[in-house]
């Protein structure tokens, strides 16, 4: 059966990206029929707006959509593009991949760790008061002695009912994906209703896998140390939305960084999958740029439609490109002026021949 996929190229490095990688996904033996939407830099002259109506239409048509990078425009209307859409879409969960390819300079070996970030609230809720405003003013007399009463304020919102989503998310996830450990991470010994809650709400879901995935609880200070020292005693981590951003950069860097980092934002019957990394503006139009971390994010995509042995192939055939070393962009050479990596264009072939070899 054929998927039909929303696919927005993105804009900086994105449409580059794209037109290299699509072929290498339609043979990994899923049969795709992409629908084309452009949003972003390119589409606000004609739009006023980087997100047309049409480019949520399809997505929430199709429910499934694979995206490039998209420039947060500095200074106009709309905060991110990227932010905007997870919004429209409710697209609630953030799934980060964080795995070790052998070939890819990094400090470690052997990593795995997925990691489950909640979307909708917390510090990214954006509610916030300028300093001095009259509201901030308010907020912080309500604070007694523990504000000084000039403070810009930010309100860190948690619910139960996203909490229950989120950590319920991360363990279908794990049960699905044969994964052994929850890991709930938050600072609950500080900040004790907002944090505590997130805890409580996360203890209560797990004893509904009792025997089947292990829980486990960690403070966000103690899992960095830890994380760095002993990633291989991580598997499925689950986070609100300020730490789950910052967590997910950090287990990136351990596994080699951003061309290899896939990603995907999910909700109820909607799915967007993209790399990690965005639209490097200074590099567009140069072919230098890693075509992984997109790849990988069909593959991840593929999954999600189950098309398990398409998803496999494909896994194996980047796995190989960067095992070789051969055909791999300046991001996997010891210095950025490495005369001998290739262009994106490349490295897609490259790796296109692996899958037609197979
Ligand atoms: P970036 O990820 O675009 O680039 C940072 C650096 O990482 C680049 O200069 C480059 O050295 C490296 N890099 C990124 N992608 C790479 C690839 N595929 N291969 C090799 N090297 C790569 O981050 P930035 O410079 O902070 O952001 C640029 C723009 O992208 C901003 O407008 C930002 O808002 C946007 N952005 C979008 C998304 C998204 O669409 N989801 C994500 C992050 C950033």
């Amino acid at each position: 059966m054929a998927h039909r996929v929303t696919l927005i190229p993105g804009d900086g490095i994105g449409p580059e990206i794209v037109e290299a990688s699509l072929p290498v996904i339609e043979a990994s033996g899923a049969t795709i029929e992409w629908e084309f939407c452009k949003a972003g830099l390119e589409v606000m002259e004609e739009h006023g707006t980087p997100l047309p109506e049409a480019v949520l239409a399809s997505l929430r048509r199709n429910r499934v959509g694979l995206k490039g990078p998209l420039t947060t425009p500095i200074g106009k209307g709309i905060r991110s593009v990227n932010v905007a859409l997870r919004k429209a879409l409710e697209l609630y969960a953030c799934l980060r991949l964080c795995k070790s390819y052998p070939g890819v300079r990094s400090r470690y070996e052997g990593v795995d760790i997925i990691v489950v970030r909640e979307n909708t609230e917390d510090l990214y809720a954006g509610v916030e008061f300028e300093a001095g405003s009259e509201q901030a003013r308010q907020i912080a007399a309500m604070g007694g002695d523990k504000i000084r009463p000039e403070s810009a304020i930010s309100i860190k919102p948690i619910s139960a009912v996203a909490t229950h989503r989120i950590v319920k998310f991360a363990f279908d996830y794990a049960v699905a994906n044969n994964r052994k450990k929850v890991t709930a991470i938050t600072k609950a010994n500080i900040m004790k209703f907002t944090d505590g809650l997130f805890f409580q709400v996360a203890g209560e879901v797990a004893k509904e896998y009792e025997g089947k995935v292990e829980y486990q609880e960690a403070l966000i200070d103690a899992f960095c140390m830890q994380v760095v020292q002993r990633p291989e005693n991580f598997d499925v981590l689950v986070l609100p939305n300020l730490y789950g951003d910052i967590v997910s950069d950090l287990c990136a860097g351990i596994v080699g960084g951003l061309g290899v980092a896939p990603g995907a934002n999910i909700g109820e019957g909607c799915a967007l999958f993209e790399p990690v990394h965005g639209s490097a503006p200074k590099y567009t139009g140069l072919n230098r740029t890693n075509p992984a971390a997109f790849i990988l994010s069909a593959v991840m995509m593929l999954r999600y439609l189950r098309e398990t042995e398409a998803a496999d192939r494909l896994e194996r055939a980047v796995a190989a490109v960067i095992a070789e070393g051969k055909s791999v962009t300046y991001d996997f050479k010891p210095t950025r002026d490495d005369p001998s990596a290739v262009g994106t264009k490349e490295m897609a072939a490259a790796i296109l021949a692996k899958l037609q070899k197979e």
